[in-house]
Protein backbone atom coordinates (compact mmCIF):
# COMPACT_ATOMS: atom_id res chain seq x y z
CA UNK A 1 0.00 0.00 0.00
CA UNK A 2 1.59 3.37 -1.11
CA UNK A 3 0.73 6.99 -0.92
CA UNK A 4 -1.81 6.22 1.46
CA UNK A 5 -3.28 10.24 2.62
CA UNK A 6 -3.54 10.82 6.34
CA UNK A 7 -6.57 13.10 7.42
CA UNK A 8 -5.65 14.20 11.26
CA UNK A 9 -8.88 15.26 12.97
CA UNK A 10 -9.02 17.61 15.77
CA UNK A 11 -11.98 20.07 16.71
CA UNK A 12 -13.50 18.85 13.10
CA UNK A 13 -15.00 15.73 14.10
CA UNK A 14 -17.49 15.38 10.94
CA UNK A 15 -17.06 13.84 7.14
CA UNK A 16 -19.47 16.79 6.06
CA UNK A 17 -18.23 19.87 4.96
CA UNK A 18 -14.68 18.87 6.04
CA UNK A 19 -11.55 20.65 3.56
CA UNK A 20 -8.97 18.52 5.13
CA UNK A 21 -11.20 15.53 4.55
CA UNK A 22 -12.20 16.10 0.90
CA UNK A 23 -8.24 17.35 0.22
CA UNK A 24 -7.16 14.04 1.41
CA UNK A 25 -9.47 12.02 -0.23
CA UNK A 26 -8.43 13.47 -3.66
CA UNK A 27 -4.86 12.21 -3.19
CA UNK A 28 -5.33 8.82 -2.00
CA UNK A 29 -6.45 6.51 -0.14
CA UNK A 30 -7.62 7.89 3.15
CA UNK A 31 -6.66 6.97 6.78
CA UNK A 32 -8.08 9.34 9.78
CA UNK A 33 -6.05 9.63 12.66
CA UNK A 34 -7.00 11.36 16.14
CA UNK A 35 -4.53 11.89 18.56
CA UNK A 36 -5.93 12.05 22.82
CA UNK A 37 -3.20 14.77 24.34
CA UNK A 38 -4.74 14.02 27.65
CA UNK A 39 -1.87 15.88 29.95
CA UNK A 40 -1.94 18.84 27.58
CA UNK A 41 -5.84 18.96 27.68
CA UNK A 42 -5.57 19.27 31.71
CA UNK A 43 -2.88 21.58 30.98
CA UNK A 44 -5.76 23.79 28.84
CA UNK A 45 -8.20 23.36 31.83
CA UNK A 46 -10.69 21.22 29.42
CA UNK A 47 -13.43 19.87 31.64
CA UNK A 48 -14.49 16.47 32.02
CA UNK A 49 -17.49 16.82 30.79
CA UNK A 50 -15.76 18.04 27.37
CA UNK A 51 -13.41 15.10 27.14
CA UNK A 52 -16.85 13.10 27.85
CA UNK A 53 -18.60 15.06 24.69
CA UNK A 54 -15.33 14.39 23.20
CA UNK A 55 -15.38 10.63 23.37
CA UNK A 56 -19.00 10.26 22.02
CA UNK A 57 -18.50 12.71 19.26
CA UNK A 58 -15.48 10.47 18.56
CA UNK A 59 -17.01 6.88 18.15
CA UNK A 60 -19.75 9.02 16.20
CA UNK A 61 -16.64 9.83 13.69
CA UNK A 62 -15.57 6.30 13.88
CA UNK A 63 -19.15 5.18 12.81
CA UNK A 64 -19.53 7.88 10.16
CA UNK A 65 -15.79 7.43 8.92
CA UNK A 66 -16.90 3.27 8.58
CA UNK A 67 -19.32 4.45 5.97
CA UNK A 68 -17.01 5.53 3.75
CA UNK A 69 -14.88 2.78 4.82
CA UNK A 70 -12.24 4.76 6.30
CA UNK A 71 -10.05 3.37 8.86
CA UNK A 72 -9.75 5.49 12.74
CA UNK A 73 -6.68 5.45 14.18
CA UNK A 74 -6.46 6.72 17.65
CA UNK A 75 -2.80 7.46 18.32
CA UNK A 76 -1.51 9.04 22.27
CA UNK A 77 0.61 12.13 21.89
CA UNK A 78 0.06 13.10 25.96
CA UNK A 79 1.56 16.28 25.20
CA UNK A 80 2.02 18.36 22.08
CA UNK A 81 5.63 17.97 22.04
CA UNK A 82 4.89 14.29 21.57
CA UNK A 83 2.95 14.73 18.55
CA UNK A 84 5.29 15.20 15.69
CA UNK A 85 7.09 11.43 16.61
CA UNK A 86 3.22 9.84 17.29
CA UNK A 87 1.54 11.21 13.77
CA UNK A 88 5.18 9.95 12.09
CA UNK A 89 4.56 7.02 13.59
CA UNK A 90 1.29 5.96 11.99
CA UNK A 91 2.27 7.90 8.52
CA UNK A 92 5.23 5.90 8.19
CA UNK A 93 3.18 2.60 9.08
CA UNK A 94 0.12 3.23 6.48
CA UNK A 95 3.10 4.48 3.79
CA UNK A 96 1.18 8.21 3.96
CA UNK A 97 2.78 10.47 1.62
CA UNK A 98 0.84 13.73 3.17
CA UNK A 99 -1.36 14.59 6.32
CA UNK A 100 -4.00 17.20 6.29
CA UNK A 101 -5.85 18.38 8.85
CA UNK A 102 -8.04 21.91 9.93
CA UNK A 103 -5.75 24.80 11.62
CA UNK A 104 -6.45 25.69 15.27
CA UNK A 105 -5.40 29.25 15.94
CA UNK A 106 -4.35 29.00 19.68
CA UNK A 107 -0.70 30.00 20.23
CA UNK A 108 0.05 26.60 21.60
CA UNK A 109 -2.10 24.63 18.89
CA UNK A 110 -0.28 26.80 16.05
CA UNK A 111 3.06 25.74 17.83
CA UNK A 112 2.56 22.14 17.79
CA UNK A 113 1.60 22.34 13.84
CA UNK A 114 4.58 24.27 13.02
CA UNK A 115 6.21 21.16 14.66
CA UNK A 116 4.55 19.10 13.06
CA UNK A 117 4.94 20.68 9.62
CA UNK A 118 9.02 20.62 10.14
CA UNK A 119 8.77 16.47 10.75
CA UNK A 120 7.30 16.18 7.64
CA UNK A 121 8.82 18.20 5.72
CA UNK A 122 12.46 16.25 7.04
CA UNK A 123 10.38 12.93 6.81
CA UNK A 124 9.31 14.13 2.72
CA UNK A 125 5.85 14.07 4.22
CA UNK A 126 3.43 17.21 2.70
CA UNK A 127 1.24 18.96 5.38
CA UNK A 128 -1.59 20.96 4.43
CA UNK A 129 -3.98 22.77 6.87
CA UNK A 130 -7.36 23.86 5.74
CA UNK A 131 -9.55 26.38 7.25
CA UNK A 132 -12.81 24.13 8.26
CA UNK A 133 -12.98 25.49 11.64
CA UNK A 134 -14.21 29.30 10.56
CA UNK A 135 -16.21 30.13 7.35
CA UNK A 136 -13.39 32.84 6.22
CA UNK A 137 -9.49 31.95 7.41
CA UNK A 138 -7.83 34.29 9.61
CA UNK A 139 -5.56 37.64 8.02
CA UNK A 140 -8.15 37.34 4.46
CA UNK A 141 -10.31 39.70 6.57
CA UNK A 142 -8.31 43.33 7.35
CA UNK A 143 -8.76 47.05 7.26
CA UNK A 144 -7.73 49.45 4.39
CA UNK A 145 -4.28 49.49 5.97
CA UNK A 146 -4.07 45.87 6.16
CA UNK A 147 -3.97 44.96 9.79
CA UNK A 148 -6.44 42.83 11.59
CA UNK A 149 -9.51 44.28 12.62
CA UNK A 150 -9.75 44.70 16.65
CA UNK A 151 -13.69 46.25 16.08
CA UNK A 152 -16.43 43.75 15.88
CA UNK A 153 -18.84 46.15 13.10
CA UNK A 154 -16.40 46.98 10.32
CA UNK A 155 -15.51 43.34 10.75
CA UNK A 156 -18.59 42.30 10.08
CA UNK A 157 -19.30 44.25 7.10
CA UNK A 158 -16.16 43.48 5.27
CA UNK A 159 -16.43 40.02 6.49
CA UNK A 160 -20.14 40.03 4.96
CA UNK A 161 -18.66 41.94 1.89
CA UNK A 162 -16.02 39.26 1.06
CA UNK A 163 -17.93 36.26 1.09
CA UNK A 164 -18.39 34.14 -2.23
CA UNK A 165 -20.32 31.22 -3.05
CA UNK A 166 -18.31 28.89 -1.73
CA UNK A 167 -18.77 30.03 1.25
CA UNK A 168 -22.49 29.26 1.84
CA UNK A 169 -21.92 25.67 -0.07
CA UNK A 170 -21.08 22.77 2.30
CA UNK A 171 -18.94 20.14 0.87
CA UNK A 172 -20.63 16.80 0.80
CA UNK A 173 -18.56 13.86 2.43
CA UNK A 174 -16.02 12.27 -0.43
CA UNK A 175 -17.54 9.26 -1.77
CA UNK A 176 -16.89 5.56 -0.12
CA UNK A 177 -13.45 4.35 -0.81
CA UNK A 178 -12.13 1.02 -1.82
CA UNK A 179 -11.40 -0.93 0.77
CA UNK A 180 -7.49 -0.23 2.28
CA UNK A 181 -6.97 -3.63 4.09
CA UNK A 182 -5.95 -3.68 7.40
CA UNK A 183 -4.11 -2.19 9.80
CA UNK A 184 -0.51 -2.79 9.15
CA UNK A 185 2.27 -3.26 11.95
CA UNK A 186 0.78 -2.78 15.11
CA UNK A 187 -3.02 -3.57 15.89
CA UNK A 188 -5.03 -0.32 16.64
CA UNK A 189 -5.14 0.59 20.48
CA UNK A 190 -8.52 2.61 19.68
CA UNK A 191 -10.11 0.90 22.87
CA UNK A 192 -7.64 1.17 25.03
CA UNK A 193 -7.13 5.47 23.97
CA UNK A 194 -10.39 5.72 24.72
CA UNK A 195 -10.33 4.54 27.91
CA UNK A 196 -8.45 7.66 28.54
CA UNK A 197 -11.52 9.48 28.37
CA UNK A 198 -14.41 9.26 30.22
CA UNK A 199 -18.09 8.39 29.32
CA UNK A 200 -20.35 10.30 27.92
CA UNK A 201 -23.46 9.26 29.14
CA UNK A 202 -24.91 13.23 29.17
CA UNK A 203 -28.85 12.87 27.51
CA UNK A 204 -29.01 16.91 27.49
CA UNK A 205 -26.01 16.77 24.84
CA UNK A 206 -26.22 13.21 22.44
CA UNK A 207 -23.34 13.48 20.87
CA UNK A 208 -22.33 13.55 16.97
CA UNK A 209 -23.41 14.86 13.69
CA UNK A 210 -26.36 13.82 13.43
CA UNK A 211 -28.09 15.37 16.50
CA UNK A 212 -25.94 18.56 15.70
CA UNK A 213 -28.07 18.73 12.22
CA UNK A 214 -31.40 18.05 14.05
CA UNK A 215 -30.57 20.89 16.36
CA UNK A 216 -29.86 23.31 13.32
CA UNK A 217 -33.08 22.08 11.79
CA UNK A 218 -35.08 22.51 15.18
CA UNK A 219 -33.74 25.97 15.50
CA UNK A 220 -34.32 27.29 12.17
CA UNK A 221 -37.33 25.93 11.65
CA UNK A 222 -39.17 26.91 15.25
CA UNK A 223 -37.01 29.57 16.72
CA UNK A 224 -35.19 31.23 14.68
CA UNK A 225 -38.18 33.71 13.30
CA UNK A 226 -37.98 34.71 17.24
CA UNK A 227 -34.46 34.43 17.92
CA UNK A 228 -33.89 38.36 18.84
CA UNK A 229 -36.53 38.23 21.55
CA UNK A 230 -36.10 35.13 22.92
CA UNK A 231 -32.18 34.63 22.89
CA UNK A 232 -32.00 37.17 26.37
CA UNK A 233 -34.58 35.43 28.18
CA UNK A 234 -32.96 32.18 30.08
CA UNK A 235 -35.66 30.12 31.00
CA UNK A 236 -36.70 29.85 27.39
CA UNK A 237 -35.09 27.60 25.30
CA UNK A 238 -35.06 30.39 22.49
CA UNK A 239 -31.15 29.83 20.84
CA UNK A 240 -29.86 27.01 19.07
CA UNK A 241 -28.11 25.00 21.57
CA UNK A 242 -25.48 24.37 19.09
CA UNK A 243 -21.96 25.37 20.78
CA UNK A 244 -20.71 22.19 21.84
CA UNK A 245 -21.15 20.82 18.57
CA UNK A 246 -20.05 23.69 16.61
CA UNK A 247 -16.65 24.08 19.10
CA UNK A 248 -16.07 20.75 18.35
CA UNK A 249 -16.86 20.57 14.81
CA UNK A 250 -19.82 17.94 14.44
CA UNK A 251 -21.33 20.39 12.50
CA UNK A 252 -19.69 23.37 10.61
CA UNK A 253 -20.13 26.97 11.35
CA UNK A 254 -20.30 26.76 7.00
CA UNK A 255 -23.33 24.08 7.43
CA UNK A 256 -24.88 26.61 9.58
CA UNK A 257 -24.87 29.75 7.77
CA UNK A 258 -25.67 28.09 4.55
CA UNK A 259 -29.29 26.62 5.93
CA UNK A 260 -29.96 30.30 7.62
CA UNK A 261 -29.40 31.94 4.42
CA UNK A 262 -31.71 29.57 2.57
CA UNK A 263 -34.31 29.83 4.72
CA UNK A 264 -33.80 34.04 4.58
CA UNK A 265 -34.29 33.92 1.05
CA UNK A 266 -30.92 33.41 -0.13
CA UNK A 267 -29.53 36.43 1.95
CA UNK A 268 -26.70 36.90 4.50
CA UNK A 269 -28.78 40.60 5.84
CA UNK A 270 -31.88 41.82 5.69
CA UNK A 271 -33.84 44.82 4.98
CA UNK A 272 -34.69 46.50 8.37
CA UNK A 273 -37.12 44.80 10.30
CA UNK A 274 -37.55 42.17 7.48
CA UNK A 275 -36.09 38.63 9.48
CA UNK A 276 -34.16 39.97 11.92
CA UNK A 277 -33.92 36.75 13.92
CA UNK A 278 -31.98 35.44 11.82
CA UNK A 279 -30.06 38.38 11.00
CA UNK A 280 -29.29 38.57 14.62
CA UNK A 281 -28.40 34.74 14.24
CA UNK A 282 -25.87 35.07 11.38
CA UNK A 283 -23.93 38.02 13.52
CA UNK A 284 -23.50 35.13 16.57
CA UNK A 285 -21.62 33.21 13.73
CA UNK A 286 -19.86 36.20 13.08
CA UNK A 287 -19.07 37.05 16.74
CA UNK A 288 -17.29 33.41 16.22
CA UNK A 289 -15.39 34.23 13.47
CA UNK A 290 -14.45 37.47 14.77
CA UNK A 291 -12.89 35.99 18.16
CA UNK A 292 -11.17 33.13 16.26
CA UNK A 293 -9.32 35.73 13.89
CA UNK A 294 -8.05 37.73 16.82
CA UNK A 295 -6.89 34.85 18.34
CA UNK A 296 -4.74 34.08 15.35
CA UNK A 297 -3.73 37.94 14.53
CA UNK A 298 -3.06 38.50 18.44
CA UNK A 299 -1.07 35.57 20.13
CA UNK A 300 -0.48 37.58 23.25
CA UNK A 301 -3.88 36.71 24.32
CA UNK A 302 -2.81 32.38 24.09
CA UNK A 303 -0.39 33.60 27.30
CA UNK A 304 -2.96 34.83 29.64
CA UNK A 305 -1.95 38.35 28.76
CA UNK A 306 -4.98 40.91 28.13
CA UNK A 307 -5.52 42.10 24.91
CA UNK A 308 -5.16 45.95 25.94
CA UNK A 309 -1.85 45.13 27.20
CA UNK A 310 -1.96 48.47 29.53
CA UNK A 311 -4.55 46.66 31.48
CA UNK A 312 -2.21 44.20 32.88
CA UNK A 313 -1.15 47.04 35.38
CA UNK A 314 -4.78 46.47 37.33
CA UNK A 315 -4.27 45.44 40.51
CA UNK A 316 -7.16 42.33 40.41
CA UNK A 317 -8.28 41.82 44.50
CA UNK A 318 -6.76 38.69 45.57
CA UNK A 319 -10.21 36.76 47.59
CA UNK A 320 -9.97 33.35 47.41
CA UNK A 321 -13.43 33.13 49.97
CA UNK A 322 -15.46 35.18 47.33
CA UNK A 323 -13.78 33.66 44.48
CA UNK A 324 -15.34 30.31 45.66
CA UNK A 325 -19.23 32.09 46.49
CA UNK A 326 -18.84 32.85 42.99
CA UNK A 327 -18.19 29.35 41.56
CA UNK A 328 -20.68 27.70 44.04
CA UNK A 329 -23.53 30.13 43.21
CA UNK A 330 -23.79 31.39 46.34
CA UNK A 331 -22.81 35.46 46.15
CA UNK A 332 -26.75 36.46 47.12
CA UNK A 333 -27.63 37.88 43.54
CA UNK A 334 -30.15 35.26 42.46
CA UNK A 335 -29.23 35.83 38.83
CA UNK A 336 -25.65 35.66 39.15
CA UNK A 337 -26.23 32.11 41.30
CA UNK A 338 -28.75 30.80 38.94
CA UNK A 339 -26.30 31.33 36.15
CA UNK A 340 -23.28 29.73 37.78
CA UNK A 341 -25.46 26.45 39.60
CA UNK A 342 -26.86 26.34 35.50
CA UNK A 343 -22.95 26.34 34.88
CA UNK A 344 -21.62 23.94 37.38
CA UNK A 345 -24.89 21.16 37.28
CA UNK A 346 -25.19 21.21 33.15
CA UNK A 347 -21.82 22.44 32.01
CA UNK A 348 -23.35 25.21 29.73
CA UNK A 349 -24.42 28.93 30.79
CA UNK A 350 -26.76 30.95 28.43
CA UNK A 351 -25.44 33.58 26.83
CA UNK A 352 -27.13 36.48 28.82
CA UNK A 353 -25.66 34.93 32.03
CA UNK A 354 -21.97 34.49 30.98
CA UNK A 355 -22.30 37.84 30.36
CA UNK A 356 -23.38 39.30 33.93
CA UNK A 357 -21.20 36.15 35.88
CA UNK A 358 -18.61 37.41 34.61
CA UNK A 359 -18.83 41.16 34.97
CA UNK A 360 -20.39 40.24 38.53
CA UNK A 361 -16.83 38.29 39.09
CA UNK A 362 -14.43 41.00 37.49
CA UNK A 363 -16.56 44.80 37.94
CA UNK A 364 -18.58 43.84 41.71
CA UNK A 365 -15.70 41.53 43.24
CA UNK A 366 -12.63 42.97 41.46
CA UNK A 367 -11.44 39.58 40.82
CA UNK A 368 -8.87 38.72 38.06
CA UNK A 369 -11.31 37.88 34.86
CA UNK A 370 -8.56 34.94 34.44
CA UNK A 371 -9.73 32.78 37.29
CA UNK A 372 -13.07 32.98 36.05
CA UNK A 373 -12.17 32.15 32.09
CA UNK A 374 -10.60 29.25 33.66
CA UNK A 375 -13.54 28.17 36.03
CA UNK A 376 -15.60 28.33 32.38
CA UNK A 377 -12.89 26.15 30.96
CA UNK A 378 -13.02 24.05 33.86
CA UNK A 379 -16.90 23.61 33.33
CA UNK A 380 -17.94 24.49 29.85
CA UNK A 381 -19.41 21.35 27.41
CA UNK A 382 -18.48 24.19 24.69
CA UNK A 383 -15.39 25.42 26.23
CA UNK A 384 -13.71 26.67 23.48
CA UNK A 385 -10.39 29.19 24.21
CA UNK A 386 -11.18 31.84 21.43
CA UNK A 387 -14.59 32.69 22.31
CA UNK A 388 -14.78 31.90 26.40
CA UNK A 389 -11.13 34.43 26.03
CA UNK A 390 -13.52 37.24 24.20
CA UNK A 391 -16.42 36.95 26.31
CA UNK A 392 -14.32 37.14 29.42
CA UNK A 393 -12.25 39.92 28.21
CA UNK A 394 -15.51 42.04 26.92
CA UNK A 395 -16.56 41.72 30.49
CA UNK A 396 -13.91 42.56 32.32
CA UNK A 397 -13.22 45.34 30.14
CA UNK A 398 -9.59 44.47 28.99
CA UNK A 399 -10.15 43.08 25.93
CA UNK A 400 -10.94 43.97 21.84
CA UNK A 401 -14.33 45.46 21.17
CA UNK A 402 -15.53 45.20 25.07
CA UNK A 403 -17.61 46.65 27.04
CA UNK A 404 -16.45 50.22 28.61
CA UNK A 405 -15.21 49.88 31.93
CA UNK A 406 -18.70 52.30 33.50
CA UNK A 407 -21.06 49.86 32.06
CA UNK A 408 -21.88 47.92 34.79
CA UNK A 409 -24.63 45.62 34.80
CA UNK A 410 -26.86 45.73 37.55
CA UNK A 411 -27.59 42.11 38.04
CA UNK A 412 -31.20 43.02 40.22
CA UNK A 413 -32.18 44.94 37.04
CA UNK A 414 -31.40 41.96 34.61
CA UNK A 415 -33.00 39.77 36.45
CA UNK A 416 -36.33 42.03 36.21
CA UNK A 417 -35.33 42.91 32.95
CA UNK A 418 -34.46 38.99 31.55
CA UNK A 419 -36.08 36.91 33.68
CA UNK A 420 -39.42 38.92 34.26
CA UNK A 421 -41.09 36.20 36.41
CA UNK A 422 -38.49 34.55 38.23
CA UNK A 423 -39.03 31.44 36.25
CA UNK A 424 -34.92 30.86 36.00
CA UNK A 425 -33.84 31.78 39.10
CA UNK A 426 -37.14 29.80 40.60
CA UNK A 427 -35.51 26.55 38.72
CA UNK A 428 -32.00 27.16 39.83
CA UNK A 429 -31.87 29.21 43.49
CA UNK A 430 -35.63 26.85 44.54
CA UNK A 431 -34.68 28.29 48.27
CA UNK A 432 -36.04 31.60 47.39
CA UNK A 433 -38.94 32.73 45.93
CA UNK A 434 -37.83 34.88 42.95
CA UNK A 435 -35.72 37.61 43.71
CA UNK A 436 -37.25 37.48 47.34
CA UNK A 437 -34.54 36.31 49.42
CA UNK A 438 -35.26 37.55 53.14
CA UNK A 439 -37.06 34.90 54.18
CA UNK A 440 -34.95 32.31 52.96
CA UNK A 441 -32.76 31.31 56.08
CA UNK A 442 -30.19 28.92 53.62
CA UNK A 443 -29.63 32.06 51.17
CA UNK A 444 -26.92 34.15 52.10
CA UNK A 445 -27.29 38.43 51.70
CA UNK A 446 -25.45 39.89 48.91
CA UNK A 447 -22.01 39.85 49.22
CA UNK A 448 -21.76 43.22 47.92
CA UNK A 449 -23.82 45.87 47.38
CA UNK A 450 -24.51 46.83 44.16
CA UNK A 451 -24.05 50.54 44.55
CA UNK A 452 -21.20 50.69 46.74
CA UNK A 453 -19.65 47.98 44.24
CA UNK A 454 -19.95 49.96 41.33
CA UNK A 455 -18.14 52.86 42.84
CA UNK A 456 -15.47 50.85 43.87
CA UNK A 457 -15.31 49.20 40.15
CA UNK A 458 -14.86 52.80 38.56
CA UNK A 459 -12.49 54.09 40.75
CA UNK A 460 -10.49 51.22 40.59
CA UNK A 461 -10.44 51.21 36.45
CA UNK A 462 -9.96 55.00 36.66
CA UNK A 463 -6.64 54.92 39.14
CA UNK A 464 -5.38 52.57 36.69
C1 LIG B 1 -17.81 35.10 29.46
C2 LIG B 1 -18.24 34.33 28.23
C3 LIG B 1 -17.68 33.08 27.96
C4 LIG B 1 -18.06 32.36 26.81
N1 LIG B 1 -17.46 31.14 26.57
C5 LIG B 1 -17.79 30.45 25.45
C6 LIG B 1 -17.16 29.21 25.16
O1 LIG B 1 -16.27 28.74 25.88
N2 LIG B 1 -17.58 28.53 24.04
C7 LIG B 1 -18.54 29.04 23.20
O2 LIG B 1 -18.86 28.39 22.21
N3 LIG B 1 -19.12 30.22 23.44
C8 LIG B 1 -18.80 30.94 24.54
N4 LIG B 1 -19.41 32.14 24.79
C9 LIG B 1 -20.36 32.69 23.79
C10 LIG B 1 -21.84 32.32 24.00
O3 LIG B 1 -22.22 32.52 25.33
C11 LIG B 1 -22.17 30.88 23.60
O4 LIG B 1 -21.62 30.58 22.34
C12 LIG B 1 -23.68 30.67 23.52
O5 LIG B 1 -24.28 30.92 24.77
C13 LIG B 1 -23.97 29.27 23.08
O6 LIG B 1 -25.34 29.01 23.02
P1 LIG B 1 -26.04 28.61 21.65
O7 LIG B 1 -25.25 27.59 20.95
O8 LIG B 1 -27.46 28.30 21.96
O9 LIG B 1 -25.89 29.99 20.85
P2 LIG B 1 -26.73 30.69 19.71
O10 LIG B 1 -27.29 31.94 20.29
O11 LIG B 1 -27.66 29.78 19.04
O12 LIG B 1 -25.57 31.14 18.68
C14 LIG B 1 -25.11 30.27 17.64
C15 LIG B 1 -23.63 30.05 17.74
O13 LIG B 1 -22.93 31.28 17.56
C16 LIG B 1 -21.74 31.27 18.34
N5 LIG B 1 -21.82 32.36 19.32
C17 LIG B 1 -22.93 32.88 19.88
N6 LIG B 1 -22.61 33.92 20.69
C18 LIG B 1 -21.27 34.04 20.64
C19 LIG B 1 -20.34 34.93 21.24
N7 LIG B 1 -20.72 35.92 22.06
N8 LIG B 1 -19.03 34.74 20.99
C20 LIG B 1 -18.61 33.76 20.16
N9 LIG B 1 -19.45 32.90 19.54
C21 LIG B 1 -20.75 33.05 19.77
C22 LIG B 1 -21.70 29.93 19.07
O14 LIG B 1 -20.91 29.04 18.31
C23 LIG B 1 -23.16 29.52 19.08
O15 LIG B 1 -23.34 28.13 19.16
C24 LIG B 1 -19.03 32.89 25.93
C25 LIG B 1 -19.60 34.14 26.21
C26 LIG B 1 -19.23 34.85 27.35
C27 LIG B 1 -19.86 36.19 27.62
Amino acid sequence: MHNTALVWFRNDLRVTDNPALNTAAESGPVVAVFLISDEQWAQHHVATRRLAFLKGCLLDLENQLETLNIPLVIGHAASFAQAPAALLEIASSWHAASIDCNAEYPLNEQRRDRQVANACATAGLRFNRHHGGVIVPPGSVSTAAGAPYTVFSPFKRRWLSQLTPDDWSPEPPPKRQANIGDAPGPQLNNERLLALLPDHNDDNWPAGSKEAERRLEIFLSRKAAGYQQQRDIPSQAGTSGLSPYLSIGAISARTCLAAARELNDQRLNVKPGARPGLDTWISELVWREFYRHVTAAFPHISTGAAFRRETDQLEWRKDPAAFERWCQGMTGYPLVDAGMRQLNETGWMHNRLRMVTAMFLSKHLLLDWRLGERYFMENLIDGDFAANNGGWQWSASTGTDSVPYFRIFNPTSQAKKFDAHSEFIRRWVPEIDGLTAESATTYPAPMVDHALARQRALAFFKRS
